[in-house]
């Protein structure tokens, strides 16, 4: 039943699988629990993720738990073909093959719902767009679904608004266990290692852009920082913009910084931040990349209308040649550039979002009987839970409040 690209590249998805798989210490302690109760029993559930080696971690232990697991991903560009065909040995179905059109990687998205769901894992709202829309016929099981990113809880919320959200869903990426940590340090490394990866530049005393200062934006910054590069802020937002100036960055609007900027990143989840007015003025062989969630930060596909030339410099970048001779390198066609041009956040980072993945799915069929449709915030006992994981896994321990303590701080008549 699956589609995938080749399944004589099995082995050297195996070995990344199995890689991660050692690094990935609360899922594997969540696995071990999941292995006994079998929450997930007699259940289907679909997942659209980026198809690589975490992602086919957190689908083996939904199976380990008793669900019957359909994958696929959730960018054509982030799909690697060796670890799709590795996972559908592993008694996962699986869908996805990486760089196909829009409209192949629709198909494969509608194939994977086509098992009728329980449960779903999004990342973006993919999957929710086409179970509110042209998959409606394969909503009729849905328990309810898990939100991974920032974008794609602003669109649950939105549709909650108008009554369209077709199902309960769970905010993920709220949870701190999540965006303290993915947003944050996974975004801070992942880019750095895929723009480096990608240009074989140097970082140190490069002039770095970054747009938009919030849990993206503020790993970004402080990654470039820490190697060398002197960073420019820009915002929207008031108190994020102050935030970046007490954290030692530079602010301005991006009408100025783009005359600076050596490498540009946008993290805002907005559109249009990076415009023609912008390449007008932008250095010669300066790069432009995005890390949030579409190819719209930056505007590639005007970039692409007032070039002259736009030629393949190496994998992964093109450049964009305009009729003054300057030429500007996008790298992974405006596609967020840490799993377009890279693998995406380390094991470590993704073993904590994809335990709130894990936990949330429990939650949704513990409590099935009385979900309403709404967007859900993750308790805080499963945070609670990934973390004392996490602690436990890194060798760590902390203090425990005495009954003093906790009565001294809950109190008002104490000193
Ligand atoms: P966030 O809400 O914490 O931060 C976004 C920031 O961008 C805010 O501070 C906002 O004021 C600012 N902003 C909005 N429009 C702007 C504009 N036009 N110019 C400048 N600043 C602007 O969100 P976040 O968690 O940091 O996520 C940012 C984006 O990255 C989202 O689209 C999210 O889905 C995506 N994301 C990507 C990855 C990845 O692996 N690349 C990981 C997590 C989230
Ligand atoms: N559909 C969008 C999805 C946004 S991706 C797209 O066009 O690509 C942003 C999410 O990717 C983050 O919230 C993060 O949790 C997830 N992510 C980052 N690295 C990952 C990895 N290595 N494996 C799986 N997911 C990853």
């Amino acid at each position: 039943m699956s589609n995938i690209r080749n399944k004589e590249l099995a082995p050297e998805g195996r070995k990344k699988i199995e890689w991660v798989r050692s690094f990935m210490a609360a899922l594997s302690g969540i696995e071990k629990q999941f292995e006994e109760t079998k929450p997930f029993k007699g259940l289907r559930i679909a997942v659209s993720v980026h198809l690589e080696a975490k992602t086919a971690n957190l689908g083996l232990v939904l199976a380990k738990g008793g669900a019957e697991v359909y994958l696929t991903g959730c960018n054509p560009l982030s799909t690697q073909d060796d670890v799709a065909a590795a996972i559908s040995e592993m008694g996962v179905e699986t869908y996805g093959k990486y760089g196909v059109s829009a409209q192949e990687y629709e198909d494969l998205l509608s194939e994977t719902l086509a098992c009728h769901p329980h449960l779903i894992v999004d990342d973006g709202g993919d999957l929710i767009n086409l179970l509110g829309g042209k998959c409606r016929e394969y909503a009729d099981c849905l328990i309810g679904g898990c939100e991974e990113t920032t974008t794609g809880i602003h669109r649950l919320k939105a549709r909650e608004k108008e009554g369209i959200l077709p199902c309960p869903m769970m905010a993920v990426n709220d949870a701190k266990a999540k965006h303290y940590y993915d947003n944050k340090y996974g975004t801070g490394q992942s880019v750095w290692t895929a723009i480096m990866d990608t240009t074989n530049l140097i970082v140190a005393g490069k002039t770095v852009v970054v747009a938009g200062y919030g849990w993206c934006g503020k790993g970004t910054a402080m990654r470039a920082k820490g190697m060398g590069a002197n960073v420019i802020v820009t915002e929207i937002d008031p108190f994020k913009a102050l935030d970046a100036t007490m954290d030692g960055f530079r602010i301005m609007p991006m009408d100025e910084a783009a005359k600076y900027g050596d490498i540009f990143v946008t993290v805002t989840g907005c559109k249009d931040v990076i415009t023609e007015k912008h390449f007008r003025v932008m250095k010669d062989q300066a790069v432009l990349c995005n890390a949030g969630h579409f190819d719209c930060e930056v505007d590639v596909a005007t970039l692409r209308k007032i070039s002259v030339k736009a030629e393949e410099r190496r994998k992964n970048i093109i450049g964009y040649t305009l009729e003054d001779g300057r030429t500007l390198n996008v790298l992974g066609e405006g596609r967020l550039v840490n799993l377009a041009c890279g693998i995406g956040h380390p094991a470590e980072i993704m073993d904590m979002s994809f335990s709130v993945q894990a936990l949330s799915l429990k939650w949704l069929v513990d409590h099935r009987d009385e979900l309403i449709t709404k967007v859900y915030n993750v308790p805080d006992s499963i945070d609670d839970e990934i973390g004392r994981y996490k602690l436990a896994a890194m060798g760590l321990s902390i203090d425990k409040l005495t009954p003093e303590q906790e009565a001294y701080l809950n109190g008002w008549t104490a000193e």
